[in-house]
């Protein structure tokens, strides 16, 4: 073979193994030196080469040898013997040819083939036409096939399917057009696990410029991704129920209303807001108020279809997206499954807990073309659902727009209420049901607006308390109901009990005590003749100071009762250490008595329950002769109610009520105060 120096034709590198049976050298010669021997002895090849000794740390050899000629001995290898260190030369005839540029030598090709089979990036050679043609050992390492089985074949070896044929032929065009390929590419090892590589595809053209080759470098980033993907999914989604958070449900909902303007399409949108999750998480804590919500979130996507989305945007609130409804309507069927899904009670260590779901439907683009417009009037929608009773679903309507804005009128006016001396209060007789005489009277805050006329509690109460209004105003009705119960000069009106309810924001205020003091001390009202009301609710919220701020006000010498009793979760066992005189039933339980079983239950045990404690038990919102009749069969101590009168001023109630039943015990029933009466 004609050796041409400046042009001359070189095997394609090779690995050449030299085998040796014996796994070691021969005694007394170290690797090198019997490396030196087998380099003597190829030198008796006809074929001038180039020789590089790999040693592993087995002391396994392998030789890396470049021809500067296509090697005759290749065709027939040789059978090498020295020194009793035996092998073959193991490898193929070459598989392609190339040029080298003048002034590269043997050695310095071998230099680069150690350095491709050494580098830590997997290494892929393929022919035009992608054909494996080489590969290293770090691309064995990397897809689990060895050099064998991945020479011959294209990339499909290791195609996970993840990418779709489109991508593929994007890429082939571009290293086609001879630019260079840069990209993550999402492949399957050979044991069948998904890997992330970020591969460069370099095109390698030929003398003539057309490109015989392709090169494919890479490496494997798979923890990088699944690390960035992690952070993504930390960033976009809530951390508890790992529903999409706030952030995600935007632009999702963004997504959903394009998608619908562009295909003429309806999305709904479902504001979720859960109905006495509050409660819960008062009596129990927030670790299982945490647990509530994560099976919550469970409930709903198991109603909602996999493409719906569904999120949880803060607290108790979560939402829904439906797209390609076919009409407003079909969110209602959605939305009514939602709720009948929080029928069951949900079960968190043997508790039975009762939640339910107050849903507000808005529907693009009927109801808004805006992402905000869109949340807003669901949300409008859903608060006219927990008006209407909770546990059920409205769609958004220009009416309840409406009833929104005089909310926020009534919130505003509410502010100068108690600055232009539009409260008043109001008492209602607390009744003995054997003789219907009053035993105390229940002080109930009242507001004249000039504006929105007579204003229901029930309206301006919560607003009260959605500020710190609550406190100012809080003050202002203890203060006015002590100094009017002292004022009575009637005698036998003048031990009247008079119950002052307390707001939760009120009772973990740090100046309570003061006030009171400040309440009993300017109206000189004896303390006993003051009981303050508090509700089951607010006492569940932090049960320790709790029981440390019910202690102190007994020290006051005041009377406490707690109110809307039998809707809570309170702990009975806690309940016996409490020093309270009075447990005052719910008038929703009152309200059902004739017609549920379980609420008669409820009040029956309640009584008991009073009765065992040796404190009184009061029925509130009594409204009919059967209530009655079947609340004083029951033992119990005292009621109130319509079926007795209306809340009226004091004044009223003294020409009214009072001159009719008069009080022949102004203090509530004696021996009956409790032991700590
Ligand atoms: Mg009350």
């Amino acid at each position: 073979m004609r050796r041409d120096r400046s042009n001359f034709t070189l095997a394609s590198p090779k690995k050449i193994f030299f085998h040796r049976p014996s796994g070691l050298w021969p005694k007394g010669a170290d690797s090198g030196h019997g490396f030196n021997t087998v380099a003597i002895a190829l030198k008796a090849l006809r074929s001038p080469v180039s020789v590089c000794r790999n040693v592993d740390q087995k002391m396994n050899c392998t030789l890396d040898m470049i021809f500067d000629e296509s090697p005759e001995e290749m065709a027939h290898p040789p059978l090498l013997r020295n020194n009793g260190c035996d092998g073959h030369l193991l490898d193929l005839p070459c598989q392609s040819t190339r040029c080298v540029q003048p002034g590269s030598g043997p050695r310095a090709l071998c230099t680069l083939a150690q350095a491709v089979a050494q580098t830590g990036d997997a290494v892929a050679i393929t022919s035009a036409t992608g054909v494996i043609q080489f590969v290293n050992p770090s691309f064995e390492r990397t897809t689990g096939y060895s050099s064998a089985e991945a020479v011959g074949q294209t990339f499909a070896l290791v195609n996970s399917g993840v990418h779709l044929p489109e991508f593929f032929a994007q890429l082939w065009k571009t290293i086609a057009r001879g630019e260079v390929f840069r990209g993550v590419l999402t492949n399957r090892r050979k044991a069948g696990d998904i890997y992330h590589e970020e591969k460069t595809i370099t095109p390698i053209r030929d003398e003539s410029g057309r490109i015989s080759h392709f090169i494919s470098t890479g490496r494997d980033v798979s923890e990088r991704i699944f690390s960035n993907a992690c952070l993504e999914h930390q960033a976009n989604h809530d951390l508890l129920t790992g529903l999409p958070n706030r952030s995600l449900f935007l632009d999702r909902l963004a997504h959903a209303m394009h998608r619908a303007s562009r295909e003429a399409g309806i999305v709904a949108l479902l504001f979720i807001d859960l109905d006495r999750f509050k409660s819960v998480n008062d009596s129990f804590g927030h670790d299982i108020g945490d647990r509530v919500l994560i099976k919550v979130a469970e409930r709903l996507k198991k109603v909602v279809r996999e493409e719906d989305s569904v999120a949880r945007i803060g607290g108790d609130e979560f939402t829904v997206i439906l797209e390609g409804l076919k009409s407003p309507a079909d969110s209602g069927r959605v939305a009514a499954e939602l709720v009948a899904a929080f029928e069951a009670s949900l079960e968190i260590d043997g508790q039975m807990l009762e939640i339910g779901a107050s849903i507000g439907i808005a529907t693009y683009p009927e109801d808004g073309d805006g992402i905000d417009l869109l949340l807003r009037r669901a949300d409008v929608a859903m608060f006219h659902a927990k008006d209407s009773g909770r546990s059920t679903y409205a769609h958004f309507s220009a009416v309840m727009e409406g009833e929104r804005i005089e909310e926020r009128s009534v919130a505003t006016a509410l502010d100068s209420a108690l600055a232009n001396d539009e409260f008043d209060v109001f008492y209602q007789a607390i009744v003995d049901p054997r003789d219907q005489r009053t035993v105390a009277l229940e002080a109930l805050l009242r507001w004249h607006s000039p504006l929105h006329g007579e204003v229901p509690a029930s309206r301006f109460i919560p607003l009260l308390e959605a500020g710190n209004q609550i406190l100012v105003v809080g003050k202002w009705l203890l203060a006015t109901a002590c100094r009017q119960i002292k004022a009575l000069q009637r005698p036998d009106l003048a031990g009247m009990v008079v119950s002052v309810n307390l707001s939760g924001r009120q009772f973990r205020d740090r100046n309570l005590l003061s006030d009171i003091g400040e309440a009993l001390r300017e109206s000189g009202l004896d303390p006993r003749q003051l009981q303050l009301e508090i509700a089951e609710g607010a006492l569940l919220e932090d049960a320790h100071a709790a029981a440390h701020t019910l202690a102190a006000l007994k020290a006051l010498g005041v009377r406490l009762a707690i109110d809307d009793f039998g809707i809570g979760y309170s702990s009975l066992c806690h309940l016996r250490h409490l020093p309270i005189n009075m447990l005052k039933i719910d008038l929703s339980l009152v309200a059902e008595l004739g017609t549920s079983a379980d609420a008669l239950w409820m009040v029956k045990t309640i009584i008991a329950l009073a009765d065992s404690l040796g404190i009184e038990s009061t029925a509130e919102g009594v409204e009919t002769a059967g209530q009655l009749a079947l609340l004083s069969a029951l033992g119990c101590s005292s009621v109130q109610g319509y079926w007795f009168h209306r809340p009226s001023p004091l004044q009223q109630l003294r020409t009214g009520w009072l001159a009719e039943k008069p009080v022949p015990r102004p203090l509530l029933r004696p021996g009956t105060g409790g032991p700590w009466a």
